[in-house]
C-alpha cells in the first residue's frame, strides 16, 4: 500500500545524503524546510521551452503565494527579466518581491486589493490584474488623486459561457462559479469603465485563473478570452496579452499503479470489505450508504501523467471548440503575448520538509498498528490539508540494523495536544518501523505545504527554512533569508 513519491534530481541526490540532512536537522531543529533554488530556475526554463516550441512570447509569473521563501524569489529574479516575473497577492508579497530584486514592470498584482496594495503596485509600475469594475474605479481614483502614471491593467474574467448562448436563451455555464473575476456576461460594463478611465489605466489584456485540472475547461476559457479581446480591438482598445493563470499541477506519486491500488482500496475500506486504511475510518469525503459508496473523494490527483510544463503544452495544442484552432495558433495569429501564473508547478521538486521521530508506540495491540510521533504538526507540513497523499521517505539515523525489518503501517501524529493533529489521516506504510531519532523527509512540499499554514500554536517552533546547493561532492546551505543568487551560495559553507 505504498504511495511512493516522484523524486527527480537534484532532490533525489539530496535525499541520498542522509548524514547531511541529519546534521542540518541536528543544528536547526525539527521541523526543517530545505529548498533547492536551482530547481525553480530549471522549472522556469522548462516552461519557457514550451513557449519556444509554440513560438510564443510572454512571461512566466511565479505565483508567490505557493511559498514564502526569499531564496526562491531571488533565484527567479536573477532570470531573464523579459521571461520571468512574479505574481503577488498582498502588499507584503509585493514588498517582498521588490526587495528580492524584481522591478515593478516584472510584477503582477492579483487577488483582493486594498488601497495600500493598489497604490504601491501603481507607484512601482506593476501590472494590476483587476478583479472587478469597482476595483478599476478605485485604482483610477488613486492614480488621479496621487498624480501617478498610467497603470497597465489586465481584467480577470470568470463565469465562461458557451459563445453561441451568451446572454441569450439556453446559456450554458462552461466553468464553475468563482468568487474572483468579472463574469464574461458583464464584459460590457468593464469595457466602458476601461474607456472612461483611459487617462489612468492602460488596458493590457484579459486574464483568468480556473481552479480545475480540466484542460478542456481551460481551453474554452482561453478561447472566450480571445473573443473578448477581439471585441475590445473592434472598439479601438489595444489589448496585447492573455493571462491564463496557474493550475498546471504536479505529479506527487511516482507510479500510476500504486495510486490506483490505493484509491480502490480506500473505496473497499469505506464499504467495510477490508480493514480501514485511515485514522478512525476517515473516508476523505467518501461514505458508505447502505452498501454503496457515495460522495466524492476530496483528494488531489496525486498521480498525474502530464503536469506542469507538459500540461501547458497539452493545453496549447488542444483543438479549440468554436474557433477550431489550437490555443497556441489562436495566440500566434492574434499576436497576443501569453502570460502564465504557475505556483505549485513552478516549485515542483524544489524542496522537502524534515521531521524528527520523537517516539514510536503501538496504537492498538490487536491491529498491530503503530503511532509515530513527530516533532512537527499538521500546520508545518500541510500536504494532507491540500488533499495530497504521498509517502514520506525514511532517513534512519546511523546504520540500518539488518534482520527482522519489514514494511509496517503507521499513523503519523504531530506535536500538538489535539486529537486532530495528524500529519496524515492515512495509514502510511514504511519499509520498516522508524526509531526515535530517525528523520522522515516529506518530499515536494515547496508548493503550499511548507509554510502556507504554519502557526505558533502551543509556542511550538515554526520550521526554519534553508537553501541548499550542490557544490562538487557536497552540499552547501544557508538560511533562506541569507540566500542571494551569487556564488558561492550565500557566502556560507555547510
Ligand atoms: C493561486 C493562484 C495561482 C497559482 O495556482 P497554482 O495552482 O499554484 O499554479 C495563479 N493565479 C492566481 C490568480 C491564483 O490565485
Amino acid at each position: 500500500m505504498y504511495l511512493r513519491p516522484r523524486v527527480e534530481p537534484p532532490l533525489a541526490a539530496l535525499l541520498t545524503d542522509r548524514p547531511f540532512l541529519h546534521s542540518l536537522a541536528d543544528a536547526l531543529g525539527s521541523p526543517l524546510n530545505v529548498l533547492l533554488p536551482e530547481a525553480v530556475a530549471e522549472n522556469a526554463a522548462r516552461f519557457r521551452a514550451v513557449y519556444r516550441r509554440h513560438h510564443l512570447t510572454g512571461r512566466v509569473y511565479f505565483a508567490h503565494k505557493a511559498n514564502r521563501s526569499s531564496a526562491l524569489l531571488r533565484r527567479l529574479a536573477a532570470e531573464d527579466p523579459a521571461a520571468v516575473g512574479v505574481d503577488v497577492a498582498s502588499t507584503e508579497e509585493l514588498r517582498h518581491a521588490l526587495g528580492c530584486g524584481f522591478t515593478g514592470d516584472r510584477i503582477m498584482a492579483t487577488g483582493p486589493k486594498d488601497a495600500a496594495f493598489l497604490w504601491l503596485a501603481a507607484r512601482v509600475g506593476a501590472t494590476v490584474n483587476l478583479d472587478s469594475p469597482g476595483e478599476l474605479e478605485r485604482l483610477s481614483g488613486l492614480v488621479r488623486a496621487h498624480g501617478l502614471g498610467r497603470v497597465a491593467v489586465l481584467v480577470r474574467l470568470s463565469g465562461f459561457e458557451s459563445a453561441a448562448g451568451r446572454g441569450g436563451a439556453g446559456t450554458r455555464l462552461l466553468s464553475r462559479r468563482s468568487r474572483f473575476g468579472t463574469p464574461v456576461r458583464d464584459t460590457e460594463e468593464l469595457l466602458s469603465a476601461l474607456e472612461r478611465n483611459a487617462d489612468t489605466v492602460e488596458f493590457a489584456g484579459a486574464a483568468y485563473h480556473l481552479d480545475t485540472t480540466g484542460v478542456e475547461e481551460k481551453a474554452r476559457a482561453l478561447e472566450q478570452c480571445v473573443l473578448v479581446m477581439d471585441e475590445c480591438r473592434a472598439r479601438g482598445l489595444a489589448p496585447r496579452a492573455l493571462d491564463i493563470g496557474g493550475g498546471f499541477g504536479v505529479g506527487y506519486v511516482a507510479e500510476a499503479e500504486e495510486w490506483e491500488r490505493w484509491t480502490t482500496a480506500l473505496t473497499e475500506a469505506v464499504l467495510g470489505v477490508r480493514p480501514p486504511l485511515t485514522w478512525r475510518g476517515h473516508g476523505y469525503g467518501l461514505r458508505n450508504e447502505g452498501g454503496t459508496v457515495r460522495g466524492a473523494a476530496a483528494l488531489y490527483p496525486a498521480y498525474r501523467p502530464t503536469a506542469g510544463p507538459g500540461y501547458l503544452d497539452e493545453l496549447l495544442s488542444l483543438p479549440a471548440p468554436v474557433l477550431g484552432r489550437p490555443p497556441a495558433t489562436l495566440l500566434l495569429e492574434h499576436l497576443h503575448d501569453l502570460y502564465i501564473e504557475p505556483g505549485r508547478s513552478l516549485v515542483d521538486q524544489c524542496g522537502l520538509s524534515l521531521a524528527r521521530v520523537l517516539d514510536v508506540r503501538l496504537a492498538d495491540t490487536d491491529a498491530g498498528r503503530y503511532l509515530v510521533h513527530l516533532a512537527m504538526n499538521a500546520g508545518d507540513m500541510s500536504l494532507e490539508e491540500h488533499g495530497v497523499l504521498v509517502d514520506p521517505v525514511l532517513l534512519p539515523r546511523g546504520e540500518a540494523v539488518s534482520g527482522d525489518e519489514e514494511p509496517v503501517g503507521v499513523h503519523l501524529t504531530g506535536n500538538l495536544c489535539l486529537e486532530g493533529d495528524l500529519i496524515t489521516r492515512r495509514l502510511v506504510f514504511l519499509p520498516r518501523l522508524p526509531r526515535a531519532g530517525d528523520l522522515l523527509a516529506f518530499v515536494n512540499t515547496a508548493g503550499y505545504a511548507m509554510d502556507f499554514h504554519a502557526h505558533h500554536a502551543q509556542r511550538q517552533p515554526v520550521a526554519r527554512t534553508v537553501a541548499v546547493e550542490r557544490r562538487g561532492d557536497s552540499w552547501r546551505w544557508c538560511p533562506d533569508e541569507d540566500y542571494w543568487p551569487i556564488t558561492p551560495l550565500g557566502g556560507a559553507v555547510g
